[in-house]
C-alpha cells in the first residue's frame, strides 16, 4: 500500500512527536528538520508507511537505515549549525546527508559501497540538495583533500574511533561514533578543544552494521 504525500506528512509528524520529543530530543531546529524531511523517498518499499516507524530498516547490499531516533540522537548531539562544514561516514541511504545538509553549511559523505552512494546520490539530487558532496571509500580514513570538519557523524560501528578522523576534527568540533563489539556498542560522543585536547564520553547503548575498512573492522568480519 502507498499512501499520498499529505498521509505520509501525518505519519511524519506523528514520528517526531511520538520518538523523537516524546524520549529526549529536544533541539528545536531538528525536530524540524525531521518534521520536513520526507524519510520515505529515501526507502524503496512497498508500504511507505513503514518509513516513520520506530525501527531501522533495510535498504540492499545487507546495509540498514538506522531509526529514526539514533539519527536524530547523533544530530542533537553534534550540535550542527549553518557554518558547519560536515564529514558523514556511511551514505547508506542519504537521509541522515539530507538532514545534516538542512542543518549545515557543507556536507561531504564517504559510502564504501558504490550502489548505495549511487543511489543516495540520485534522490539527494533531486530533491534540489546542492550543498552535498558523496564519493566511494574507506571513510575510516577521513576525506583528507577537504579537512578539518567542524562535525563528525559515522553512521556503522567500529572497534575503536579511527585516528584519522580525530586527526581531520577541527579544534572545537564534535564526532559521534557507535564503538564496540559487533552485537552491541556504545554511542561516544568526542569533543576536541580549542587547544586540542580530546575527550570522549559515554552517550547510550546502540546497534549499528559494522564500519569495514582499514581502521575498523577488516573484511570478512563476523
Ligand atoms: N546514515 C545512513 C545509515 C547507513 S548504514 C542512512 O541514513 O541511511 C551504514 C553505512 O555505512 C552502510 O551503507 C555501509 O555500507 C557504510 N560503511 C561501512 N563501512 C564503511 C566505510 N569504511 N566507509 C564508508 N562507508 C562505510
Amino acid at each position: 500500500m502507498n499512501l499520498c504525500e499529505k498521509t505520509l506528512e501525518h505519519f511524519r509528524h506523528q514520528m517526531v512527536r511520538e520518538q523523537l520529543l516524546g524520549r529526549d530530543i529536544s533541539d528545536k531546529k531538528v525536530l524540524d528538520v525531521f518534521k520536513n524531511t520526507p524519510r520515505h523517498k529515501f526507502i524503496e518499499t512497498s508500504n511507505n508507511k513503514e518509513a516513520y516507524g520506530d525501527f531501522p530498516l533495510e535498504i540492499g547490499s545487507g546495509q540498514t537505515i538506522s531509526q529514526p531516533y539514533m539519527a536524530a540522537l547523533m544530530v542533537q548531539l553534534i550540535e550542527a549549525k549553518k557554518t558547519d562544514r560536515v564529514l558523514e561516514i556511511g551514505t547508506g541511504s542519504g537521509y541522515q546527508t539530507a538532514i545534516l545538509a538542512e542543518l549545515a553549511k557543507e556536507v561531504f559523505s564517504v559510502e564504501c559501497i558504490d550502489v548505495l552512494a549511487e543511489r543516495a546520490k540520485g534522490i539527494l539530487s533531486e530533491l534540489g540538495y546542492g550543498n552535498i558532496r558523496v564519493k566511494v571509500g574507506d571513510g575510516t580514513l577521513g576525506w583528507q583533500e577537504f579537512a578539518p570538519f567542524d562535525k563528525i557523524i559515522v553512521t556503522a560501528s567500529s572497534p575503536d574511533v579511527p585516528g584519522p578522523l580525530i586527526d581531520q576534527l577541527a579544534a572545537g568540533g564534535k564526532l559521534v561514533i557507535p564503538v564496540g563489539p559487533r552485537a552491541s556498542q556504545r554511542l561516544i560522543l568526542v569533543e576536541k578543544s580549542e587547544k586540542g585536547c580530546v575527550t570522549k564520553s559515554d552517550k547510550t547503548g546502540c546497534v549499528f552494521v559494522p564500519l569495514i575498512g582499514k581502521y575498523g573492522w577488516s573484511e570478512g568480519f563476523e
